[in-house]
């Protein structure tokens, strides 16, 4: 590579508070436009702004999962500046003390990394400058010749997460946002919606000749999905080169990202930073954590995504990327060691009750919840429960029942709501393993099949001028098969096959 680049992000994530961040307003998605609104978050003059300490709470759970510190002071600022769905004429931010300062996240590689660092255990520490809160604006929709302005979302509380330029492929910065999403939906902070601009990333890089630091810094917008990222910035970095490449210069600019074109254009020229004239906002206190309210943060934190994959894969001895599809969300990831602890207490070791609900949660469970419309998060809604898992789980590992009457009967506990043990015992689903009964049951078939008997036989006894092993074993299971059907699926077709070659 000819040039080094300089990738930092903007993350702005929408906190999942109830109320706006300085008012009591609802904060929520898609209400009917201007119902959210009051004279505070529509600026009207005289009005008085009040923390909701809610929001500084899950701003400070975010900032120190991204080990950052929380200052003994922080406060916020006027960030002034016109805009017509900023109805103050001023954002209020936080500037000179934001409430988390100074952490990193880690990247590294694995399994489904899909490339972004090369190889599992490669890590690449991206550096957070700063985390501060702030409220969002309003909504602009234009629609023709005008602009239709909506006021749900000005006020809502926003966290703005800031980092150095620290990666260099947009693949990097794909991967920091994909992690960056899934610790905040595990804190339970923000659902990480990008398309409906709960996560929202600007992104800014530069390139020069290695050794020679930082170059022109390009901005780039509207990157609402991690995809547009990794896309808008390879695209501004081979854009750049060429241009450097040329002997031409890279403006310092702000492009926007289009995505039916895929390429960025820009947007506005940007010669220095502008001047937002901060001050102080002189109708809020300094804002002091106390040790309550530092503790209630800590209280609130909980393993976060990296942590918990590596410690499922060891402790269920799992390969790593199936720790990481179980810990795709927090509430699965909880099934998940729910069911297999349900499963020991049934009496089945930690590795086999791991594996067997590994199987079951990362291929049909995964694929009944999609069909029925269930989000993986609101998997405690789903009738086939951690502790149902685990009875299906321990009947099929003891062979009290086949394989395909399990999935029959996971059909059946989300049907009738009912425990797969109970739905086995009214359905005589119980896997016959009784050789005699299984006995009776060959002979018939054998009987009635005589002409794949006699063929199997003659193979038995090497009369047979072509003997095949292929041969043998297409007969035996047709004869398995035939014995199953006899059986309602019910028979154990390992000592069905053990009856056929005894009885033939
Ligand atoms: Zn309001």
């Amino acid at each position: 590579m000819k040039y080094q680049s300089f990738i930092g992000l903007e993350v702005h994530i929408h906190l999942l508070t109830k109320t706006k961040v300085f008012c009591r307003c609802r904060s929520a998605f898609g209400d009917e436009p201007n119902t959210n609104v009051c004279p505070v978050c529509m600026g009207y003059p005289g009005v008085l702004p009040a923390l909701n300490i809610e929001a500084m709470r899950m701003g400070c759970m975010v900032a120190k999962a991204l080990n950052c510190t929380i200052p003994e002071r922080t406060w916020f600022e006027r960030k002034q500046y016109f805009y017509p769905d900023m109805t103050k004429n001023y954002q209020i931010s936080q500037f000179a003390s934001p409430l988390g300062q100074d952490g990193f996240l880690e990247l590294e590689g694995r399994g489904n990394s899909r490339g972004a660092l090369d190889g599992k255990g490669i890590k690449r520490k991206v550096r957070i400058k700063e985390c501060h809160l702030e409220e969002d604006a309003g909504k602009m929709i234009h629609t023709g010749t005008v602009s239709l302005l909506d006021y749900n979302r000005a006020g809502v509380s926003l966290l703005e997460i800031v980092t150095e330029p620290d990666m260099e492929t947009g693949e990097e910065a794909e991967f920091f946002i994909q992690e960056l999403r899934r610790m905040v939906r595990y804190l339970g902070v923000c659902d990480g919606n990008m398309e409906e601009g709960s996560l929202r990333a600007d992104a800014n890089v530069s390139i020069n000749l290695p050794g020679r630091g930082l170059g022109r810094k390009v901005e780039i917008k509207n990157l609402n999905s991690s995809r547009f990222v990794r896309l808008g910035l390879n695209y501004e970095i081979r854009r750049q080169g060429e241009a450097l490449d040329a002997g031409k210069t890279v403006v310092q600019e702000t492009r926007l990202w289009n995505e039916n074109r895929d390429e960025t254009f820009p947007m506005r020229q940007k010669e220095n930073a502008q001047d937002y004239r901060y001050f102080p906002e002189p109708d809020l206190p300094v804002f002091c954590p106390d040790k309550a309210f530092l503790s209630s943060v800590e209280k609130a934190l909980v393993e976060l995504p990296p942590e918990r994959l590596k410690r499922i894969a060891s402790e269920y001895a799992l390969a790593e990327e199936q720790a990481d599809l179980i810990c795709e969300e927090k509430q699965g990831a909880d099934y998940f060691e729910n069911a297999v602890a349900e499963a020991e207490k049934k009496g089945l070791d930690k590795k086999t009750a791991a594996v067997r609900v590994a199987n079951w949660f990362l291929s049909d469970i995964k694929h009944i919840l999609h069909r029925d419309g269930i989000a993986l998060r609101d998997i405690s809604s789903f009738r086939l429960t951690p502790a149902r898992l685990a009875g299906l789980v321990s009947m099929a590992a003891s062979g009290r029942v086949s394989g395909k009457l399990a999935k029959q009967t996971v059909e059946l506990v989300i049907a009738e709501d009912k425990d797969p043990e109970i739905i086995v015992k009214e359905k005589n689903w119980e896997q016959l393993a009784g050789v005699e009964e299984i006995a009776g049951v060959v002979k018939t078939v054998l009987a009635a099949e005589s002409a794949a008997a006699e063929e199997l036989r003659a193979i038995a006894e090497l009369r047979a001028i072509a003997v095949t092993e292929k041969r043998r074993r297409t007969l035996t299971a047709y004869l398995v098969g035939k014995v199953l059907a006899a059986t309602g699926g019910r028979a154990d077709p390992k000592i069905a096959g053990e009856q056929i070659t005894l009885l033939l």
